[in-house]
């Protein structure tokens, strides 16, 4: 299973973690709650990143579990 958690991504104050068979699910359900629960962190990310910069920077923060 692969997990991505908020902590990993810079949000250090959350707890959420999500477990999905895959990454990219993981980091499509990750990235729906980084815009509902963080999303003045999240502006301030993809003012200093691109999209594809953002998606690697989600999937070097995946684990397998
Ligand atoms: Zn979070």
């Amino acid at each position: 299973m692969k997990s991505l958690a908020c902590k990993d991504m810079g949000m250090k104050d959350c707890g959420f973690e999500v477990r999905t068979e895959t990454a990219d699910e993981a980091m499509m359900i990750a990235g729906d709650h980084a815009k509902r629960i963080h999303p003045d962190k999240m502006k301030e990310m993809m003012k200093t990143m691109t999209d594809p910069q953002l998606k690697q920077a989600m999937m070097a923060a995946v684990k397998n579990v």
